[in-house]
This record gives structure tokens, sequence and C-alpha cells, in this order.
């Protein structure tokens, strides 16, 4: 009888070792995905499901994780709030820490892709700034909401789901950053903000999205032209700051002393969203050829929400030391100016800065 019980206890003891083997081994096979949470509306919190007025970045990334079912089915996740705030609030130095942090995670074996939660208001900015400078082509995918984590359908556990599917996916290798939102998947080079508050805000009118994720299942269609990721010449590895660079924004009889103010005030580079083509007033491009003239890099891009602005069409660039946005909108031109002013370029490295990336 005594023998009996040892033998079942012995038993016992071994299916729980053989079990926990499985579970383990069944656990290793999942890829290991980090989650770097910054606030936004889908971390954003309001008193009524059914009301428009909330605050972003008031849930943390656990609570945020646990709140998506199935999720933890799909990788091993950990996550780290790398700030809690509206987009709104976005920073350089919070750039900075993400890019740094992003490389330092993706350089291990042991991570597979990164997911980034950020507000929608300057996601595309963000995606941008690491399309340029995340040295690694494991997935890296930023993903946010329109509605807040209490309303009535919010969309964020969805968006978080399929980010995170994107980024375990081994097909997801090689895209550059990505935005996963409302199933769609848009590269950081063509991704818009084009709707202040429907769901479907995120969209690429100049080159259509790059794929699909359905409750998790990814579909790819095409890969971004523009270079990104590793093979983009931008670096920064021990930056600690970007030189200021402002945004004019075009309109009839604009006021050309807006480029002076911004000159006294510190910007070496001015990015005019122009009327049209980047056009701008008869002054405000004298203004520009002054700025040019003392070293400031002037580009012109446009407030139209989609077209390419081009060369020497009805501004000589050459005259005016302008550079064009070619496909970059005015808040991304931006993005990749702060980023080129770190090393100094003739007129033909800048222009072509704005065609490949
Ligand atoms: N203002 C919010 C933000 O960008 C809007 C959003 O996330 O949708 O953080």
């Amino acid at each position: 009888m005594k023998n009996m019980k040892t033998i079942c206890r012995n038993l016992l003891a071994v299916t729980l070792i053989v079990v926990s083997i499985i579970a383990n081994a069944q656990e290793k096979k999942l890829p290991n995905i980090v989650i770097l949470a910054t606030g936004g509306t889908i971390a954003g919190a309001g008193a009524s499901s059914t009301g428009s007025a909330y605050t972003s970045g008031q849930v943390k990334i656990e609570a945020m994780i646990d709140a998506v079912p199935n999720i933890r089915t799909l990788a091993n996740l950990k996550g780290e709030q790398i700030a809690n705030v509206g987009s709104q609030d976005m920073s350089v130095k919070v750039w900075l820490d993400l890019a740094n942090r992003i490389n330092e995670l993706l350089k291990s074996k042991d991570c597979d892709g990164v997911v980034i939660t950020h507000g929608t208001d300057t996601q595309e900015e963000t995606a941008f700034f690491l399309n340029l400078v995340i040295k690694s082509d494991k997935p890296v995918v930023l993903t946010g909401s329109m509605r807040p984590s209490t309303a009535l359908s919010a969309d964020g556990p969805l968006n978080m789901y399929n980010a995170v599917a994107l980024a375990a996916s081994p097909k997801a290798k090689g895209y550059g950053v990505m935005v996963v939102m409302n199933d769609e998947i848009h590269s950081a080079h063509a991704v818009k903000k084009m709707m202040s508050t429907p769901v479907q805000t995120f969209q690429s009118p100049d080159e259509g999205m790059i794929g699909t994720v359905i409750f998790g299942d990814v579909q790819l269609f095409h890969k971004p032209h523009s270079l990104n990721t590793t093979a983009s010449e931008f670096s920064v590895d021990g930056v600690k700051e970007l030189p200021r660079v402002d945004i004019v924004y075009g309109c009839a009889d604009m006021s050309p002393d807006l480029i002076d103010i911004m000159v006294k005030a510190g910007a070496k580079g001015i990015v005019i969203a122009g009327v049209g083509d980047g056009n701008m007033n008869a002054g405000t491009l004298e203004a520009a050829k002054k700025a040019t003239k003392a070293g400031i890099i002037v580009v012109r891009a446009t407030r139209v929400p989609i077209g390419a602005v081009l060369i020497n069409g009805e501004v000589n660039d050459k005259e005016y030391g302008t550079i064009c946005s070619d496909e970059l909108n005015p808040q991304k031109a931006r993005v990749l100016l702060m980023l080129a002013l770190l090393k100094k370029r003739s007129w033909d490295d800048m222009q072509n800065l704005f065609i490949n990336y």
C-alpha cells in the first residue's frame, strides 16, 4: 500500500515535470516582442463611454496588455513605459529615448520585434523618425487608437492585437517601420493622418497601404520604395538634441516676416507648408532667399494632403536656394531636415535626401 502511494506520488511528480517542460517549450517557440508605450488615446480614459471628452495617457502598459484577449498567444510579451503623453506633447527627447531603446532591444537575439503604442496626432512623425534611425530589419510597428480605452467600441485592443501579430510575423522583416491601425498596414514613409476623429484616419494616399492584418492574419503586398532602417545613412548614436527646424503654414497674403522671426529665434532649417506645388507669395519667396543665402535650409513642402512637390515648378529652386520635399508632407520633411542638419551638405546632397528617403 505504502509502495503504491510512493509510485503514485512519483508518477504525479514526473507528469508535472513533463507538463511544465512542454509548456516551457511552447512558450519558447513564440516570438519575443517588447511593447514600448508612450501614451495617446489608446491609453486614454474618459468619464463616459459615449462622450467625446477624455484624457490621453492615463492607462499603463501592463493594464493595456491585460485588456487584449488572447494577445499572449501571439508572442511572449514584455511592456515598458517610455512616456505617457498625448502625442501633441511628443518631443525630440522621447524620440531619441525610443530610438536608443529599440536599437538596443533589436540587437539582442532575445527580441524579435517591437511594438510602440502612440497617440495618433504625431504618430506619422515618430514612425518616420524611427524609420530613418533604427538599425535593424526586425519588425518595428506603431499603433494607436482613435477612441479611448473607456469608449464604446474602443479600437485600441484590436489595433494592439494586430500590431503584435505583425511584429511577431517572420514575413514582416525588412519592411522598415510600419503603422498598423484599423486592419491596415502602412509604411512610415507614406502614412498620413487624414481625418481628425474617424477610426480610418491613417491612410497612404500617394502610394497605398502595404498590407492588411485581419484578426492577426498578416498579408503584405509590397515593400516601401524609400530608403529606411538598415539602408539609412542616419544615426542618433551619441546624439543628445537635434537642430531646430520650424514650419511656416502657407496661405493667401501670408506674412513674409515669419521667416525672419524663425531665423532670429535660432532655426537652422525652415519648412514651408506651401500652397499648391510648394508655392508662397513673392514677399515670402524673397525672405526665403535671404535665409538660404545666410545658410538656413529652406524646404518647400505643401499644405495639400496628396501629391509631391516638384523641383523647379513655379519656383526656380537653384536660384532661391530652396529644396523640394518631394513626397514628404511638411511634418515629415521637418524630421528629415533635423537629421540631415547634423552634417554639412551641398544643395544637391540635401535635395537627394528628400528624393531617396
Ligand atoms: N491627441 C491624441 C494623441 O495624439 C489623439 C490620439 O491618440 O488619437 O495622443
